[in-house]
C-alpha cells in the first residue's frame, strides 16, 4: 500500500504526538507510525504540573500529585522540600500515550499501527513499514524521529548509538507513598539515583547505573534499604545521556529521546520529548530545519551544561551527594532548584543566580 504525506513521525509517545499535533494543526498532512499502540513505556511518570497548561493535555491523565519531594542522602539523612505551586503530576505511561496520539488525531494526524523497517532518499524519503496485515510504502518530505532511546532510525541511517545508562524499574501496587522520593547512595546507585514515586494504586520503584551487569544487584540492595518485601515485574530500559550534538540530517528531524534531549541529573524526559517536538514541529512549519537546533539551544543549551556540571560534580561519591542534600537545607537553594529545575527558568541572570549561590556555599 502506497500513501503520500507531508511528516511522517516515527513513534507515537510524548515527542512523536506533540510534534504531529502542531503541524496538524498547522495544517500539514502527518502521518504517526506506531509499533505497539498498547505500549506502556517503563518510565517513573513524573512531570511538572505546569506542562500540563503548557502542553494543553487534559488534568484527566493525571493519577497523583505530590507537593512535596524527599531527599535521601547516602548517610540516611531525610529532606522533605515543599515544591510550592510547582507541584509534580504522576502519570500512567500507557494511559498518558494514549491520550496525547487522541488529542494528534483530533486535529488531523493519521495514526499507522505499523513498525519502521527502512528509509530511501535524501531530500524526498521512501519509509518502509510493516504492520499486522500490510506493507507500506509512505512517501514524505519530512520525517520526524521520535522513536525513542533504542531509535531504529538512527540504525536505518547508520549514526551510532545514544550514549545511556541503564535503570531497572518495577511497578509494585498496595504500597503507597506520598511524595517522589530521590534516594542516593553509591551501594545501590553509583553517580545515578534511585527512586520511589506515588503511582496509580502503588509505587513505582527503581535504580539507574552505567553498568548493566551490576544493575539486578544494585535493585536488590535498594529494595532491601528501602525495606520493602513485596515484589512486581523487573523492567530493564536505558535512558539518554544527554550529548546535544543530533538534531537533523537533512530533513529527518530527531526529537524527544532519539536525540538524546533529557535533563541531566534529574534525568527528566518528558517535558524535554514534547518541547523539542514542538521546537521541530516549528522548524518544518516554517520550512527551516536549521529553526529546531537554534530554538533548542537558546531556549536550554546553558541549563543542560549546568545541569551536567552539577551531575559531574555532585554525582561523583557519596560525600559530594552528602554535600547536596545538606545544602539543599537552605531555602535560598531550594527556591533556586525549583525554579531551574520544574519552572524551568533558563534566563542567563537566573542561571548566573544559581551557579553564584552554588559557588559560595561549596568555597
Ligand atoms: C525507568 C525510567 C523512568 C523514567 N522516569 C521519568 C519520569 O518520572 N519523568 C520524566 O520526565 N521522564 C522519565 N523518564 C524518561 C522518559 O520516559 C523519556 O524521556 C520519554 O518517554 C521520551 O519520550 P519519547 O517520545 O522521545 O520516546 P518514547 O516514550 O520511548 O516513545 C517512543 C515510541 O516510539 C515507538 N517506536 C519505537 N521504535 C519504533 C519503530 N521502529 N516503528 C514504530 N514505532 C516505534 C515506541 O513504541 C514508543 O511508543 C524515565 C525513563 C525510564 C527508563
Amino acid at each position: 500500500m502506497t500513501i503520500k504525506t507531508h511528516t511522517l513521525i516515527i513513534g507515537g509517545g510524548p515527542a512523536g504526538s506533540t510534534a504531529a499535533r502542531f503541524l496538524a494543526k498547522n495544517g500539514k498532512d502527518v502521518i504517526v507510525l506506531e509499533r505497539n499502540l498498547n505500549y506502556i513505556k517503563p518510565c517513573g511518570g513524573g512531570l511538572s504540573i505546569n506542562s500540563f497548561d503548557e502542553f494543553e493535555i487534559p488534568y484527566d491523565a493525571i493519577k497523583k500529585t505530590t507537593k512535596s519531594i524527599i531527599l535521601v542522602s547516602p548517610s540516611g539523612q531525610r529532606l522533605e522540600i515543599n515544591l510550592k505551586d510547582n507541584n509534580i503530576a504522576i502519570v500512567e505511561r500507557g494511559e498518558f500515550d494514549r491520550i496525547l496520539r487522541k488529542q494528534a488525531e483530533k486535529c488531523g494526524a493519521r495514526i499507522i499501527n505499523a513498525e519502521l523497517k527502512d528509509i530511501h532518499g535524501k531530500s524526498k524519503y521512501e519509509i518502509i513499514a510493516e504492520g499486522e496485515r500490510n506493507l507500506y510504502k509512505i512517501e514524505a518530505e519530512y520525517i520526524v524521529a521520535a522513536d525513542g532511546v533504542n531509535s531504529k532510525t538512527r540504525t536505518i541511517l547508520g549514526l551510532k548509538p545514544i550514549k545511556s545508562f541503564f535503570t531497572i524499574s518495577e511497578y509494585i501496587s498496595d504500597i503507597f507513598v506520598d511524595n517522589c522520593e530521590f534516594w542516593f547512595g553509591s551501594s545501590h546507585a553509583p553517580n545515578a539515583y534511585s527512586w520511589v514515586f506515588p503511582a496509580n494504586n502503588g509505587i513505582s520503584i527503581g535504580t539507574g547505573t552505567f553498568s548493566q551487569g551490576t544493575i539486578h544487584a544494585f535493585f536488590d540492595k535498594f529494595i532491601q534499604r528501602v525495606g520493602i518485601n513485596k515484589h512486581g515485574i523487573r523492567k530493564v530500559y536505558r535512558i539518554p545521556v544527554w550529548q546535544g550534538d543530533l538534531f537533523n540530517i537533512d530533513k529527518i528531524l530527531f526529537a524527544g529521546d532519539s536525540a538524546g534531549h533529557v535533563l541531566p541529573l534529574t534525568y527528566e524526559g518528558i517535558y524535554y520529548a514534547m518541547k523539542s517536538a514542538e521546537y521541530a514541529a516549528r522548524a518544518i512549519i516554517d520550512n527551516k530545519v536549521s529553526n529546531y537546533k537554534k530554538k533548542w539551544k537558546s531556549r536550554f543549551q546553558k541549563r543542560f551544561l549546568l545541569m551536567c556540571k552539577l551531575r559531574d560534580y555532585f554525582l561523583k561519591n557519596d560525600e559530594s551527594t552528602e554535600r547536596l542534600v545538606s545544602i539543599h537545607r537552605r531555602a535560598e537553594i531550594q527556591d533556586a532548584s525549583l525554579r531551574l529545575w520544574l519552572a524551568k527558568e533558563s534566563s542567563k541572570g537566573s542561571l548566573m543566580d544559581y551557579i553564584k549561590l552554588i559557588g559560595n556555599l561549596l568555597k
